[in-house]
């Protein structure tokens, strides 16, 4: 397990994650974006964070809504765009987090492994590049999804391609390099910070927190306890103060027909007499 394992800073995958990161830097230290740039940075942020969140998270790695499969695909699609791999990887690492949090088998766990680990090591691992296909039986059947996690490469560099086409170098740094990054480093904190600083509202077992800041950097996912507590539901901020606005725009969704059976937490989960259930 990951004390064995040690990341790769040369494969082909971690070779291109690395010159995002220096193109991002790049643009933020030597080029001035313009407006269409600026637009485009904050947009794609805000979509694909979703394809992240309300995507990747909640429906394909806990299913805690329905949706028909055209928006599913959707979903992937999005998510895809982040440049997180595909769909099936994520969420079958991500299921394995929640049955194992904090324990030695737990791949990014900040208490067992550290944080650097925990926030980034565990993806340049080469042997986490795959994903236990049993994990996520639930998805592999649909072979659009298998096609889009296969080559998941492919809607980042569209991405890329359209961020280019429309914005010219500083869209493509702007656009595309530097958004991304963001969107790499406000996920991953809630594997590193979220199992770090902030505040417990329940006892789970492990160690995750509800984290304000990261609530708002990540639409909603920084309320990791209430999520680790009852990781069914759909929502996260599980009080109107708990800001989500993962969850508003699934709300949205759901009123034009697009989703529906969104899972609420129940009275027990919000009084805190439920059982803490870990998704398998
Ligand atoms: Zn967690
Ligand atoms: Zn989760």
């Amino acid at each position: 397990m990951p004390k064995t394992v040690a990341a790769s800073y040369t494969s082909p995958g971690a070779l291109l994650f690395f010159t995002i990161h220096v193109a991002a830097l790049l643009a933020v230290f030597m080029v001035r974006p313009d407006a269409t740039s600026l637009i485009l940075c904050g947009s794609l942020f805000l979509i694909r964070k979703f394809g992240i969140t309300g995507g990747y998270h909640r429906y394909f790695s806990h299913r805690s809504f329905k949706t028909s499969r055209w928006f599913q695909f959707v979903l992937a699609w999005l998510g895809g765009m982040a440049a997180q791999k595909g769909a099936l990887w994520w969420a079958a690492h991500h299921r394995h987090h929640h049955q194992h949090s904090d324990q030695p088998d737990d791949i990014h766990s900040v208490k067992q492994h550290g944080f650097y680990w925990a926030h980034l090591g565990w993806i340049l691992a080469p042997d986490y590049s795959d994903y236990d296909v049993k994990r996520v039986k639930d998805l592999t059947k649909y072979p659009e999804l298998v096609f889009i996690d296969k080559y998941h490469y492919i809607p980042p560099a569209l991405l890329a391609l359209a961020c280019y086409l429309i914005g010219g170098s500083s869209g493509l740094l702007w656009g595309f390099c530097v958004s991304t990054v963001i969107l790499y480093h406000t996920t991953f904190a809630i594997n590193s910070f979220c199992h770090l600083l902030g505040r417990r509202r329940y006892e789970t077992g492990e160690s995750s927190k509800n984290s304000f800041i990261l609530a708002i950097l990540t639409l909603g996912e920084g309320w990791h306890n209430n999520h680790h507590y009852y990781p069914h539901c759909a929502r996260q901020g599980f009080f109107w103060w708990e800001i989500d606005p993962t969850y508003y725009v699934l709300k949205l969704l759901k009123l034009v027909g697009i989703v529906h059976e969104i899972k609420e937490p129940t009275k027990r989960v919000l009084d805190g007499r439920e059982a803490t259930a870990a998704l398998g």
